[in-house]
């Protein structure tokens, strides 16, 4: 009788200590909050003002430096973190999918292509909805329409969305709110994002919440980094954090959350622009150019791509500002597609060297590189330049405190949000962070 009383005793205090040591994966919530274009570098200053980053990276686990993918662009890197796969595989190179007209300009960019259409990999958020767990995203990209997410907040909110619906009957919103919302500032659109997490939090606890903030990245483009605007726009960015976490934490959920604050690339000033179209005039319909700020894709002619490559970079050798001119065979070391299996890559990409970027003329004719109108910034530049190296800090249920890793590359995000949510991401190139989990 003692002994059968002692066992269940001993029973009962190991489920305990289970239950405080894993909580089920349909009880966990893993957020990822993305801080477009936020440098790894910046973060370098103890007086810039984001308090609360700090805290997170003090209570959890960070690195220095998380290395993006080429092309170092918005669409392919959120992509890449929530694949662990390459452009290659992932089928993002820019900011939406590339499609060929037939017509002039020979391409164009679509950005609201339904998700299954255009991420050609299995994301973590189709993989944990297959396992029954929840999953909601605010203004995430090359997520359109993807029906493994349970409630989208989308980048082009409106009145009539399911959840926009939703929020405004609740009274989380006000129609006026989202109405011709994709024409409101960058500032006031990142407040109302910010709502819509803090409302699925409080009242759907998605098991996964992917939240994108578009400021950091606008402040830049326009002013440069390291300038008043972006420290500004940073602070601005540390708050809407904090508005995340005050929700987490007084939804009662803060013991079996994980927090994830990354960034998609850094970013480089520039004062002059390179236009390669203007350099290429006399290809005339043979080559086109489509800029993207630290490098650029040449589509040529596919009836003599041999001969116009050897030309092209007769033509580009030289130009002032050009770091890199890439044709085919370098593409695989660089982690892009081959033009000859992907419709969408160019035959020639164009890498800017610090202080340019490339643009459209406005007007045919004048010199190849100008000063630009006002300093800016950019990023596109190439994946191993340090200044394009993005944040990473995670902090949490199942986050180790004070692991401080020096570089990791952004595809590790993907299989390390998997294993936090106990479900399998197969044949990926990033590895689990497991230094980090606990
Ligand atoms: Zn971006």
């Amino acid at each position: 009788m003692k002994r059968t009383c002692v066992a269940t005793v001993l029973m009962a205090a190991f489920v305990l200590a289970a239950s405080a040591a894993t909580i089920p994966a349909k009880r966990r919530m893993v957020v990822v909050i993305s801080l477009d274009g936020f440098p790894a570098y910046t973060l370098q200053d103890p007086k810039l003002p984001v308090p609360t980053l700090r805290r997170l990276a003090e209570r959890g686990s960070s690195a220095k430096r998380m290395s993006p993918i080429n092309p170092t662009v918005t669409w392919p890197n959120h992509t890449a973190m929530v694949t662990g796969v390459r452009s290659p595989e992932n089928g993002l190179l820019f900011n939406g999918t590339l499609t060929r007209t037939g017509g002039w300009p020979p391409v164009k960019i679509e950005p609201w292509i339904d998700k299954e259409q255009m991420v050609d990999a299995t994301t973590v958020y189709d993989v944990a909805s297959r396992q029954g767990l929840t999953t909601a995203e605010v203004d995430w990209v090359a997520i359109h329409n993807a029906r493994t997410i349970n409630w989208h907040f989308p980048e082009q909110a409106s009145p009539d969305g399911a959840l926009e619906r939703e929020m405004i009957e609740h009274g989380a919103l006000t129609r006026s709110d989202v109405e011709n919302f994709d024409k409101d500032n960058i500032v006031w659109r990142d407040e109302i994002w910010a709502k819509a997490a803090t409302y699925l939090i409080r009242e759907h606890k998605p098991n996964l919440l992917l939240v994108h903030f578009l400021t950091l990245d606008s402040t830049q483009h326009r002013y440069g980094p390291k300038t008043l605007a972006s420290e500004a726009a940073m602070a601005f960015l540390d708050a809407r954090v904090k508005e995340i976490l005050d929700a987490i934490k007084t939804s009662g959920l803060e013991d079996r959350t994980t927090v994830f604050i990354v960034s998609d690339h850094g970013f480089k000033a520039f004062h002059k622009q390179i236009r390669p179209s203007i350099a290429l005039a006399s290809f005339d319909h043979d080559a086109y150019v489509v800029p993207e700020g630290g490098s650029a894709m040449i589509y040529l002619n596919k009836k003599n791509t041999a001969e116009l490559v050897a030309k092209i970079r007769q033509t580009l050798q030289g130009v002032e500002g050009i770091e890199r001119i890439a044709t085919r065979e370098d593409f695989p070391s660089l982690g892009l597609p081959d033009p000859q299996k992907d419709p969408q890559m160019a035959d020639v990409v164009l890498f800017a060297k610090s202080g340019y970027t490339f643009s459209r003329p406005t007007a045919s004719g004048g010199a190849v590189v100008v000063p630009a109108a006002q300093q800016g910034g950019s990023h596109g530049y190439l994946a191993s330049d340090p200044d394009m190296d993005a944040i990473f800090i995670a902090a949490g249920y199942g986050i180790r405190p004070g692991v401080r890793l020096e570089q990791i590359p952004n595809l590790d995000v993907a299989p390390t949000l998997a294993a936090l949510l106990g479900v399998n991401l197969p044949n990926v190139e990033g590895r689990s962070l497991r230094q980090i989990l606990q």
